[in-house]
């Protein structure tokens, strides 16, 4: 309704007003943009992604807003606490870098913010407001909406940084989730925009395990699903200033599909020498093959993994197709 809608309006201008101040605050505090300076990223990237800075002070942004907008207001965007006895307010984010969340309307729904040290959390998010909700957020959309009517691929990765380092080295096809894991929602996204996702996590065990979790729902939503693994703990903004665009390019084009990837995973819990270790891999490889829903996809993935084992072909195929009549 319309009351509602004013509301909603109030709400972005807030939150407009406040990028707009972290971000002139940005340019005032050296070692700000010392930390940005160290971590590659230029004054053109802070300006297009419009990057900003909280000071380290209990209520800067209270203080410039107040006049302008009321405390309830403040405090339904994200934007302040209160105090313990609900006396006062204070600014939730402070002494962090200040990255704007902006949908694919171009409006700031809320924010992200980072210490420059390895103080906790690493990272601060807004909370769950009229405007903003996490799990139908994809970082960076709003930019790479522009470039997926080209080609409907999208990159996804886990943080801002890696989505910042994405798009300054040519790859603006890259969105994140934002701390929370992809939801069906996020894969509903995904769909508006792009036929076919790149799934591009941290390479530590926490990363791989986040891509198990997104292809079991992606799947169903998006046909064409793939996996970039990076290697070494690498994050994609660590590897893109370690290797190279022309590197993350050629990771991208041999990306894995997902039961390559699932198949991978699997086969690094087990040692293939020992005789019972590798029974136990292929019964479990036959369950992943087993979900495959194209049979020549199928059929090569048996391949593969007799030629693995040195095993019958024969006989894994039984073990699958049993599997499928069982389910039918
Ligand atoms: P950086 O390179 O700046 O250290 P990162 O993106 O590599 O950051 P990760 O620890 O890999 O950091 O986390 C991935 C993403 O998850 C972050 O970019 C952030 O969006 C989110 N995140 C991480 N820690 C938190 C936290 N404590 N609370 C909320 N979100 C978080
Ligand atoms: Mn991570
Ligand atoms: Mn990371
Ligand atoms: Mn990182």
């Amino acid at each position: 309704d319309r009351n509602n809608t004013g509301q909603l309006t109030k709400y972005y201008d807030i939150l407009k007003d406040a990028a707009i101040y972290y971000y002139k605050n940005l340019r005032q505090n050296e070692s700000a943009l010392n930390y940005l300076n160290r971590r590659g990223i230029s004054y053109e990237t802070i300006k297009k992604f419009g990057l900003g800075f909280s000071n380290d002070a209990w209520r800067n942004l209270l203080d410039k807003l107040k006049n302008k907008y009321s405390i309830s207001e403040l405090e339904a965007v994200g934007l302040c606490l209160p105090n313990k006895d609900g006396t006062s307010h204070y600014d939730r984010f402070r002494n962090r870098i200040m990255f704007p969340i902006i949908n694919p309307k171009g409006k700031i729904v809320g924010f992200g913010g980072r210490v420059m040290d390895d103080s906790l959390p690493k990272y601060l998010n807004s909370p769950e407001t009229d405007v903003f909700n996490k799990s139908r957020t994809l970082y960076g959309l709003n930019l790479a909406k522009n470039v997926l009517n080209q080609k409907k691929q999208l990159i996804i990765a886990e943080g801002y940084m890696d989505v910042i380092t994405l798009h300054t080295n040519g790859f603006e096809n890259a969105v994140a989730t934002l701390g929370t894991a992809l939801t069906s929602d996020h894969a509903r996204l995904m769909k508006r925009y792009a036929d076919e996702v790149v799934l591009c996590y941290d390479s530590d065990f926490a990363g791989q395990k986040a891509a198990l979790r997104s292809l079991d729902i992606l799947h169903g939503i998006i046909e064409k699903v793939k996996v970039v693994v990076l290697g070494e703990n690498l994050d994609p903004d660590d590897f893109l200033k370690k290797y190279g665009s022309e590197a993350f390019k050629e990771k991208v084009e041999t990306a894995l599909t997902g039961t390559e990837f699932k198949l991978n995973h699997l086969k690094q819990g087990y040692n293939l020498n020992d005789e019972s270790s590798k029974i136990e891999f292929l019964s479990k490889a036959v369950s992943v093959i087993s979900e495959i829903e194209n049979n020549f996809e199928k059929n090569l993935h048996i391949e593969r993994l007799g030629e693995l084992l040195g095993v019958n072909t024969e006989m894994i195929a039984q073990e699958v197709f049993k599997g499928q009549y069982k389910k039918e």
